[in-house]
């Protein structure tokens, strides 16, 4: 029996929201006939042959005869042809900004989550929130207008950085790394005077995660953890498919669980926080690197660049097992208290084999049979370079935020019917 079965004149909010489950079924399983599309909706053919014609009039989607060679399985039905129903690369773009100390990079991506334009930047946060918004600001409009992508097919803008931000709000509840306070919606602000188009801010395990889920390697995995190590240490939790974003969005903040004594103080004021140990400010004080005793906010790029190097020598890897080793405590209350079918490693420390490596032996060995081995651990396959472009795109593509209005056959040459 068909669940949930549709007609073709539902309200104007209903099919947004039916639009955005067939673009994202579409997306996830490339080739799918329309019948196929209809039962795993549970619509009706009618009602899905409806959106389907839309979104191909709109230039969205693509219809391909033949499409089970793309799938990499020969057809077995001989006869006519199957139809399959294809993500157009070209239908729809994403702009990203990456805040970050390490890599900050402003990026365009296709409707199928592949990187068009990409410039690195200079790291320009200063405390000004609104000079900073407007800086970044700047430099993607120098990437859009001079990539040959048309602009006016570009869904709206994501902005990753190492935030807490609250979405029903719109605005950034805090940042200890970059020692903002609540901007009360400036960042966000700014941006849309600067594009026109809708914004999304978000934390960068979110973004990650968010990447992960639609475009890495958590398709599918509706409950995983996403850690993301870099100097600090943060983490987002996916739960049936949704971020858990606590009250004011400052779930995920693991970085102030308690963890071994340190020599040096947190951005908290403690000298016993995971953000010490399991991480690359971690490392850097194993290191004998950090003199003022204290995380100190000037120095973000020296410590970026100094773990920069520190990643990319061997010798240096029983320094990141050893902070993979920190995070094992912590991991295990997160994974008994979640239980995920999935932990994502993630960042320019994290993402390391050896780190990697150190995390899963300390698992092993100090917290038995079902965190030695069933659990996976895996790199995030995201980068955080790419998170921000993936989160505009999850945000204003593949959900009922999608401005389809805008798209839709500017030429007018199909009469549009009128929403309900
Ligand atoms: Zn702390």
């Amino acid at each position: 029996m068909v669940k949930n079965r549709i007609d073709a004149s539902s309200p104007a909010s209903l099919r947004r929201t039916h639009r955005g489950l067939v673009l994202s079924l579409v997306q996830a399983n490339p080739g799918v006939a329309r019948a196929e599309l209809a039962r795993l909706l549970g619509f009706s053919e009618m009602a899905a042959t409806r959106i389907v014609r839309e979104l191909v009039e709109a230039d969205i989607v693509e219809e391909i005869a033949g499409t089970d060679s793309r799938k990499r399985k020969p057809s077995k039905r001989l006869g006519r042809p199957k139809i399959g129903l294809m993500i157009r690369g070209e239908g729809l773009f994403a702009a990203g900004i990456t805040v970050s100390a390490y890599h900050s990079e402003v990026t365009i991506c296709d409707a199928n989550g592949v990187l068009r334009a990409r410039k690195e930047i200079p790291y320009l946060v200063s405390e000004d929130i609104g000079g900073t918004a407007r800086a970044y600001g700047r430099e993607l409009k120098a990437l859009i207008d001079r990539s040959e992508i048309d602009a006016a097919r570009i869904v709206g803008v994501g902005v990753a950085l190492a935030a807490r931000t609250s979405l029903k709000e719109n605005e950034i509840v805090r940042s200890d790394y970059f020692g903002w306070g609540n901007d009360d919606g400036l960042f966000q602000r700014e941006l849309e005077a600067a594009f026109g188009l809708p914004i999304r801010i978000d934390n960068i395990s979110n973004a990650l995660a968010i990447g992960e889920m639609r475009f890495g390697d958590a398709r599918g995995v509706d409950d995983f953890v996403l850690v993301h190590v870099a100097t600090l240490i943060g983490a987002a939790v996916m739960t049936g498919g949704k971020l858990v974003r606590g009250k004011d969005g400052v779930s995920g903040m693991i970085g102030h669980f308690r963890s071994e004594p340190s020599a040096h103080r947190c951005v908290c004021g403690r000298q016993d926080c995971l953000n010490l140990n399991a991480t690359g400010f971690g490392i850097l004080s194993k290191l004998g690197k950090i003199t003022s005793g204290r995380f100190d906010r000037s120095q973000l790029q020296t410590y970026a660049a100094r773990l920069l190097e520190v990643v990319e020598s061997a010798d240096k890897a029983p320094l990141l097992e050893c902070a993979g080793a920190s995070l094992a405590p912590a991991l295990d209350g997160v994974c008994k208290l979640l239980g995920p079918e999935k932990v994502i490693i993630s960042g320019y420390v994290g993402a390391n084999a050896a780190y990697i490596t150190g995390l899963r032996r300390a698992l092993g060995r100090d917290f038995g049979e079902e965190m030695s081995g069933r659990l996976p651990i895996v790199a995030g396959q995201v980068a955080p370079v790419q998170a921000a472009a993936l989160l505009a795109l999850s945000t204003f593509c593949y959900s009922d935020l999608l401005d389809f209005e805008r798209f839709s056959n500017p030429s007018g040459l199909v009469p549009k019917q009128r929403e309900a």
